[in-house]
């Protein structure tokens, strides 16, 4: 059917990706990519013959020419499928654009849903995630990362940063003076690959633990909501467990 296919790619674990996503792949008449060469990899990994088909090189930011042409083929009703370098498009990736011309000129738009660093990394950190707030990539320049934590520090949620391993430790540093060096946070490395480790802490422990570290690979860094504004699970299931200790003190 013609339309614009979303697919979602793997974050590390070239595995990682649908049955869904391989037949999106196998059966569009054009693929797009952010970056075709990490694309026919993938294709050829899991035995996706390109063919014929065009494969197209799109971002967001590589000027309206490319997302015409993408367009030009939506509206001779020809399915396209998009994927960004890894895990989901649009998400800290190009697509928005794509995704929001290609709704507006009313062509079907779709998704193809994989891996994400996002959700892998809060399966995975040990903060709650019954409200969440991806927070993407903070400035580098440090008046504008201290500025960027604090407009996020009151957020009722799990904070979730994508984090360059050059920065996670001024990162972390920051976000203890800005947040409070008690909150306890995770640092999500390499997620699906093979050196992948999560360090949990306070953000006091971590920025020390960070000091005498060089870190490598791709990172997530995640901070628990401010304690004692909104109530989590965890608190929750603490004051009713009180309430029913102090009730059958009382009925006792
Ligand atoms: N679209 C991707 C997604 O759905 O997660 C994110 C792309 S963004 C350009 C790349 C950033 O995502 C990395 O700098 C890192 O913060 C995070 N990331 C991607 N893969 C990761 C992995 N395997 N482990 C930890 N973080 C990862």
């Amino acid at each position: 059917r013609g339309g614009l296919y979303f697919v979602a790619t793997p974050i590390g674990s070239a595995r990682d990706i649908t049955l869904r996503a391989l037949d999106v792949l196998a059966s569009a008449d054009v693929i797009a990519a952010e970056d075709t060469r990490s694309m026919r990899r993938l294709l050829e990994i899991h035995g996706v013959p390109l063919g014929d088909r065009p494969l197209l090189s799109y971002h967001d930011h590589s000027g309206s020419g490319a997302r015409d042409k993408l367009m030009g083929f939506l509206e001779q009703g020809l399915s396209v499928a998009y994927a960004s370098e890894a895990g989901t498009p649009l998400i800290a990736d190009p697509g928005y654009h794509l995704s929001r011309a290609a709704s507006e000129a009313g062509h079907m738009v779709t998704s193809a849903p994989g891996p994400s660093a996002i959700v892998t990394a809060l399966t995975l950190a040990g903060l709650p995630t019954d409200a969440f707030f991806f927070a993407g990539f903070l400035p580098n320049a440090k008046s504008a990362r201290r500025s960027g934590l604090e407009a996020v520090r009151d957020v009722p949620g799990t904070l979730v940063f994508y984090e360059s391993p050059k920065r996670v430790g001024a990162m972390l540093k920051d976000a203890a003076a800005v947040l409070g060096a008690d909150r306890q946070a995770a640092v999500c490395r390499e997620l699906t690959k093979k050196f992948e480790e999560v360090l949990r802490g306070s953000l006091g422990s971590l920025t020390e633990a960070a000091e005498g570290r060089n870190f490598k690979g791709e990172i997530v860094v995640l901070i628990d909501r401010a304690r004692g504004e909104s109530a989590s699970e965890d608190d929750i299931e603490g004051a009713l467990r009180s309430a029913l200790e102090n009730m059958s003190v009382r009925d006792a």
